[in-house]
């Protein structure tokens, strides 16, 4: 993994204003991850994905997470912090793996949800229709009373009930993919879980970061005359000495 340098990040930020979710993680990855294909990196499971996101989140801002929370019962905000290692997951099965299950005469053979399928998804509001189009690209093959029915539409035919085991199997096989916060609210002791999305909170993260080191380098310019890419490579550290000095 390599390191990302302010100005790639500020560029990636610049550009990622108007992706969608899944196109940003693609594009941090491919930024931290030189050596691997973007189509690798676009195949991956969500967990894998995820996980490696999280790898760089830690080497960029640390591995410290801090996160906001309201209590649904009394409305008590709070901060919770975890770490990355915290929410880290051992991966059950390898990108590319098929899985199975067997379920009401039904045999499905299927693959776990990847990034790709994301970016595929990206823009349509229908639950239900984004879900459909991910079994449909996910669900590689069926069998009903061994008769091969692949080759027809397994999604709209295949009944319900073998639908919900294909998304349990998908969520057991790739628990990173939806990381869940066990909270307890210190005003009135509701307990709840939440889910963490990393995708979401390292952009928000990074888009803080961004306004935070533009601001620098106005004020930075504005004192010395120096360029934006002059400020941008210096140290954190020196950078705060120059600002700290100019603004005496
Ligand atoms: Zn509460």
């Amino acid at each position: 993994m390599q390191t990302l340098l302010p100005q790639e990040l500020l560029n990636v930020w610049e550009q990622g204003t108007v992706w969608p979710a899944a196109v940003r993680a693609l594009k941090l990855l491919a930024l931290a991850f030189p050596k691997r294909s973007l189509q690798e990196l676009e195949k991956m499971c969500i967990g894998e994905r995820d996980s490696l996101l999280l790898m760089l989140r830690e080497e960029t801002f640390g591995s410290h997470l801090v996160c906001l929370a309201v209590c649904r019962d009394c409305n008590e905000r709070m901060e919770v912090a975890f770490s990355v290692q915290d929410i880290l997951v051992d991966p059950a099965i390898k990108t590319g793996e098929v899985l199975s299950i067997a379920v009401s005469g039904y045999e499905v053979w299927y693959r776990l949800v990847c990034g790709q399928d994301l970016i595929a998804i990206a823009g349509i509001e229908d639950p239900t229709k984004a879900r459909s189009i991910l079994l449909d690209r996910c669900i590689l093959a069926v069998r009903y009373n061994n008769e091969n029915i692949s080759e027809y539409h397994p999604v709209d035919e295949l009944p319900i009930d073998v639908l919900n085991a294909v998304v349990d199997g998908m969520e057991q096989a790739d628990p990173q993919a939806d990381v869940q916060i066990s909270l307890t609210c210190s005003s009135c002791g509701q307990q709840w879980q939440a889910s963490f999305d990393i995708v979401s909170f390292f952009w928000s993260e990074i888009d803080n970061w961004a306004h935070r080191i533009l601001r620098d380098v106005h004020t930075l310019a504005r004192a010395y005359g120096w360029s934006e890419s002059d400020i941008l490579e210096m140290s954190p550290l020196r950078r705060q000495i120059y600002l700290e000095m100019a603004s005496e």
